[in-house]
C-alpha cells in the first residue's frame, strides 16, 4: 500500500491546548508520588525482584527532588537469558510472513498514535524535552514503523529469493530522541523478521519502556521484544559480547561504537555517531531567514541533537555585519529556558548536568571577551543552560572540532565559500550541514564539495523526515555498515536473502 508521513499536533488549537494541559496533570509528579517500578522484561516476564532500582529525576523539579519514575536494572543473568530467548524465538516471529508482521506492526503504530500524550509526558518528565519537540518525534516514530513495514513489500518482486531475519538484533539508542530512535531500531529489526532486545539509555529508560508497551499491547510478545536497561559496561560484556547476537543498531558516541567492534570484530554493526554540524551563511543569504534557521537548529532541545548546528561559519561581510550579530543574539536570548511543565519555555532541561566536552568548552572560554552571548544557567539549575554564542572561534580551536551536545554555538569567519567549506570539512564529522544562500552557483559548489550525509539549503539542519530526508552521515559520524535510516534499503540490512529456485 501507500506510505504517508504522520502529521504533528497543532498546539494553536484550543482543544489541543487542553489536551496538553492534561498531559501535565498526568505526568508532572510531586515529591509524594508513589511510583510503580518499571520492570526488566525478559522471556515473557516482568522482573523486578531484588534488582538494582534506579531513580529517574524530573530535571524541571530537581530542587524539589521529584522523580519521573523508577526502573529496575537487568543483571548479567538477565542478559544471558534474553539472548537465549531471542535466539529460540519461541513465539515464531521469524517464521511469519512479512505481510503478517506488517499487519502486527501497523497495530503497534496505532498504539503509538493513541499514546502520543503519554509519550510526550514521560519524555518531558524523564528527559526534560518540551512537548513540541517530543511531538515531532512521535510523528517520526509512527513513520518509522509504517515505513519500515511498508518497505518489505518490495521483497515480493524477487520471486526466486527467500528473505529471512538474521536472528537476534540488539538496539542501543541514545537519550536525546527517546521515542523515535529506540522505536526506529525496534521497528526495523522486527520488520526484517528478527527478535529484538533493547538496552535503553539509562536517562531515558522509562520513555523507552512506554514505547515498548505500544508493541506489547499490539500483540508482539515479550519474548519477541525484550527490554533490558543496564549500565553500558554490563551490556558490552553480556549482550554485545554474546556471539548469539547477530547485529547491533547503535546511535551514540564513536567511543561506544569502537569499543563494540573491539569486543566483537566480526559484529554486524550500524552506528550513527556524533556530529559537528555547521551552517554556512554567505554574503548572498537572506540574513533574517538565516538567523531564524540557525537559532532553531542550534538551540532547540538545548542543542542536544546529533543534527544540531553547532558551528556557524560566516562569510566576511556577514561576519562584520553588526545587525546580523545583534539579531542572532536577540533571537537566542528570546528562547526562554526552564521547566518543561511551563508552556512559555521554548527550551527544557539538559538530560545530564554540564560535563565532558561541553564543560571543557565553557571553562576554556571563560572570561573570554569574545562571547557574543555568555553561557549562563537559568534559575541556578545546573540542568538549565541558556543559549550561548562564542564569536571569533579560530580554526583548530577545541570548539571547532569537538561535539558539545549543548546550547553553545561557535561562530567562525571565512574568507569566501571555498574557505568556509574547508573549515566545515576539517571537523572530520559529516552528519548534517546547512547553507544559507540565494545564489544557485554557490549552492551547487557547496553540494559538490561539502562532505556530510544530510545537506540542507535555506532550511535548518535538524528535523529530518522519514523517506524525504533519509538521515545519516559519513566520516566520523557513521561507523560500521549502515549509513542512513528512513530509506528503502534500511530494513534489508537485517535480512539474509537466499536463492530458493533458479529463475526460468
Ligand atoms: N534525526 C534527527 C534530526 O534530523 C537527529 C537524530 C539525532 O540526534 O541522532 O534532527
Amino acid at each position: 500500500g501507500e506510505y504517508h508521513a504522520e502529521a504533528d499536533t497543532d498546539f494553536i488549537l484550543p482543544a489541543n491546548q487542553e489536551w496538553a494541559r492534561n498531559i501535565v496533570k498526568k505526568w508532572k509528579f510531586s515529591k509524594d508520588t508513589e511510583h510503580k517500578i518499571a520492570p526488566v522484561v525478559v522471556g515473557g516476564e516482568d522482573l523486578v525482584g531484588d534488582r538494582n532500582i534506579v531513580d529517574a529525576i524530573d530535571k524541571s523539579q530537581v530542587e524539589e527532588g521529584v522523580l519521573a519514575g523508577k526502573f529496575a536494572n537487568a543483571t548479567a543473568e538477565d542478559l544471558k537469558k534474553a539472548v537465549e530467548v531471542a535466539k529460540a524465538d519461541v513465539d515464531g516471529w521469524r517464521s511469519l510472513s512479512h505481510k503478517q508482521r506488517h499487519a502486527m506492526l501497523k497495530e503497534a503504530a496505532i498504539k503509538v498514535r493513541e499514546r502520543r500524550d503519554d509519550l510526550i509526558g514521560v519524555a518531558a518528565a524523564e528527559v526534560g524535552k518540551i512537548f513540541t519537540e517530543t511531538d515531532v518525534e512521535v510523528s517520526e516514530a509512527v513513520d518509522f514503523i509504517e515505513f519500515y513495514a511498508h518497505s518489505t513489500e518490495y521483497w515480493d518482486k524477487y520471486e526466486n529469493l527467500e528473505f529471512s531475519g538474521k536472528g537476534v538484533g540488539v538496539v542501543v539508542p541514545p537519550w536525546n530522541f527517546p521515542v523515535a530512535i529506540p522505536l526506529g531500531g525496534v521497528a526495523s529489526t522486527l520488520a526484517a523478521g528478527n527478535t529484538v532486545i533493547i538496552k535503553p539509555a539509562s536517562v531515558a529508560a522509562l520513555t523507552a519502556y512506554e514505547m515498548c508497551k505500544c508493541f506489547w499491547d499490539a500483540g508482539i510478545s515479550k519474548n519477541i521484544l525484550q527490554f533490558v536497561p543496564c549500565p553500558g559496561r554490563l551490556a558490552g560484556e553480556h549482550l554485545i559480547g554474546n556471539k548469539d547476537v547477530d547485529f547491533v543498531i547503535l546511535t551514540g558516541g564513536e567511543d561506544t561504537a569502537y569499543s563494540m567492534l573491539e569486543t566483537r570484530p566480526d559484529l554486524f554493526l550500524t552506528a550513527e555517531t556524533g556530529g559537528k554540524d555547521a551552517t554556512i551563511v554567505t554574503n548572498m543569504a537572506d540574513r533574517e531567514q538565516a538567523v531564524k534557521n540557525v537559532c532553531l537548529s542550534a538551540f532547540n532541545n538545548s542543542g542536544q541533537k546529533c543534527s544540531a548546528t553547532s558551528l556557524l561559519v560566516l562569510e566576511e561581510e556577514v561576519y562584520n555585519d553588526k545587525s546580523f550579530r545583534k539579531a542572532l543574539v536577540d533571537t537566542a536570548k528570546s528562547m526562554s529556558v526552564g521547566s518543561v511543565w511551563d508552556f512559555s519555555n521554548r527550551i527544557g532541561t539538559l538530560a545530564n548536568p554540564v560535563g565532558g566536552a561541553l564543560k571543557q568548552a565553557i571553562s576554556e572560554l571563560e572570561g573570554n571577551e569574545e562571547w557574543a552571548l555568555a553561557p549562563e544557567y537559568a534559575q541556578g539549575n545546573e540542568f538549565m543552560l541558556k543559549p550561548a554564542i562564542k564569536w571569533g572561534v579560530d580554526e583548530g580551536n577545541f570548539i571547532h572540532k569537538n561535539e558539545l551536545f549543548g546550547p553553545v554555538l561557535a561562530v567562525m569567519k571565512a574568507k569566501d565559500l571555498k574557505h568556509a567549506v574547508e573549515i566545515v570539512n576539517s571537523t572530520g564529522y559529516g552528519l548534517t550541514s546547512g547553507i544559507e544562500s540565494l545564489d544557485e552557483r554557490e549552492v551547487k559548489y557547496w553540494k559538490a564539495n561539502l562532505k556530510a550525509g544530510n545537506l540542507y539549503v535555506n532550511r535548518g539542519t535538524t528535523g529530518a523526515i522519514v523517506l524525504r530526508q533519509p538521515f545519516g552521515g559519513m566520516g566520523k559520524s557513521a561507523i560500521g555498515a549502515g549509513r542512513k535510516v528512513g530509506i528503502y534499503n534500511y530494513v534489508t540490512q537485517f535480512v539474509d536473502y537466499n536463492e530458493t529456485k533458479t529463475p526460468s
